[in-house]
């Protein structure tokens, strides 16, 4: 089997992955925030290490491989939301988390072996944050309870900051009752509208981080192999994950292996929500890209580098999956992807290695493997005749394509070239291979302009 390796980000190195327990891996991701529409910059996490489960499940075996990937549905956006809106939270978050499954589904993402929600777990965090208090990590203070970043001496080593660092350049919430000012929340208040939960604390509402660890915990243990997220979430959110699992439980090693994503950027700046700067999945599906094509788009940039989404991107994307799409329609699958798209993945997912070794496939007429392979990386490929075309349409496309052979051979060139530009026109993409021509629908297919060819 090829050696896994992965870039870890807590040793800041290239790394074989050698799973806990051998011939088993275990990989925890944090999910969305569920109050709105993912965002393209969303996606790119969930595309990102559904690649890395889909290599993860070739290699070990699907059964091997446990993948957690959490929903928060517990956290002050969604309640504001939900206040502005004047809805039920739970009709918010369940709505959200329909419309995330949905969305992530028409990229090609599995669903993870876990989709916990945060708040399913209360009373698992609020059984770690005692522990934390009774070992002298946390404190109460005014109805919160707040982690001690003093009482653990390695904060801050994920992120490569001093605590002093830190200070500096974050954004902390100062409050009089944090003995230190990088101090989290691991509990706070509720009144009002807010949703809360009693606690040996008064009832209240756990902070952000904790829900990651006491769900890691719960669902794959003390230590595991991978934990992921996109790379904005490194510094606080990881650290603090760190820093409540390894002092709560400090047999554990937490997680071994830290992925992270760059960021999706617009105009050189990070897509957000509160930057405004977004459009969703559910926009581009909307416009007709498929599904495949934006994945394709986000694969094509290797996830440690930030990235662009461009419509030529899409427009070429699509043109190279209409390409593909008529070289394998009807063709077996080979029994594996081939060797060199799996090499590439391993190497610390090199996806752009990959899809260099597609193009390389197709040209060397490999294209049971190249199908093979496609679905390894979980592209889908736009469906040419079942769903796409009428069938009465794609009869007269065959036609047309029959007859530009036969205007070939008899060298009728006039006859032959009308034929070409009418495809071109259509948005009809044929490819001669040593089968025959074969033929797929691009970006812009319009049948009407077939008419006139006819
Ligand atoms: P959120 O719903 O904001 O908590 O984010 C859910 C996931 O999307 C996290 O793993 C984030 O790191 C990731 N994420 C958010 N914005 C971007 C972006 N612009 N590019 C890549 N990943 C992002
Ligand atoms: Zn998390």
């Amino acid at each position: 089997m090829t050696d896994i390796m992965l870039h870890n980000s807590a040793t800041r190195r290239k790394e074989r992955l050698i799973p806990v327990i051998a011939g088993q891996v275990s990989m925890y991701v944090c999910g969305p925030t569920v109050y709105e529409r993912a965002h393209l910059g969303n996606a790119r996490p969930a595309v990102v290490f559904d690649t890395l489960f889909r290599l993860l499940r070739k290699q070990f075996g699907a059964e091997a491989v446990t993948y957690v990937r959490n929903f928060t549905d517990v956290e002050d956006k969604i309640n504001a939301r939900a206040a502005e809106t004047g809805r039920a939270i739970s009709d918010l978050t369940d709505e959200t988390i329909v419309w995330y499954l949905d969305d992530m589904g028409a990229l090609g993402v599995l669903e993870p072996t876990h989709m916990p929600r945060a708040s399913a777990y209360i009373s698992e965090m609020v059984s770690m944050i005692e522990t934390l208090i009774s070992r002298g990590h946390a404190y109460e203070a005014e109805g919160h309870v707040l982690f001690s970043v003093d009482s653990y001496s390695l904060y801050g080593r994920l992120s490569g900051r001093s605590v002093d660092d830190m200070i500096a350049g974050a954004r902390v919430e100062v409050a009089p009752y944090k003995k230190n000012p990088m101090d989290f929340v691991l509990w706070k208040p509720s009144s009002g509208d807010v949703p809360g939960w009693d606690s040996p604390w008064g009832f209240g509402r756990p902070g952000w981080h904790i829900e990651c660890s006491a769900m890691s915990r719960a669902l794959l243990g003390e230590v595991f192999d991978i934990h992921g997220g996109g790379n904005d979430l490194t510094f606080p959110h990881h650290e603090n994950e760190i820093a409540q699992s390894r002092c709560a439980h400090p047999k554990g090693e937490f997680a071994r292996v830290w992925i992270h994503n760059e960021m999706l950027q617009v105009d050189g700046k990070k897509m957000s929500k509160s930057l405004g700067n977004f459009f969703t999945v559910r926009d581009l599906l909307d416009q007709d890209i498929a599904g495949g094509v934006i994945r394709f788009v986000i694969l094509s940039t290797h996830y440690r580098k930030p990235m662009d989404w461009t419509a030529r991107k899409a427009a070429d994307a699509a043109t190279t999956l209409g390409k593909w799409g008529a070289l394998v329609t009807g063709i077996e699958p080979a029994p594996s992807a081939a060797p060199e798209v799996i090499a590439a993945l391993a190497d610390d997912l090199n996806t752009p290695g990959a899809i260099a070794a597609l193009h390389a496939l197709a040209a060397a007429g490999r294209h049971g493997e190249l199908k093979a392979s496609l679905d390894l990386l979980g592209v889908a490929l736009p469906d040419q005749r079942s769903n796409a075309v009428a069938d009465e349409t794609a009869a007269l496309i065959d036609a047309l394509v029959a007859q530009r052979a036969e205007a070939r051979a008899a060298r009728d060139f006039t006859r032959a070239d009308a034929l070409r530009d009418a495809f071109a026109a259509a948005g009809v993409i044929v490819t001669d291979t040593p089968d025959g021509a074969q033929w797929a629908t691009g970006p812009n297919f319009d049948p009407a302009k077939l008419e006139g060819v006819a």
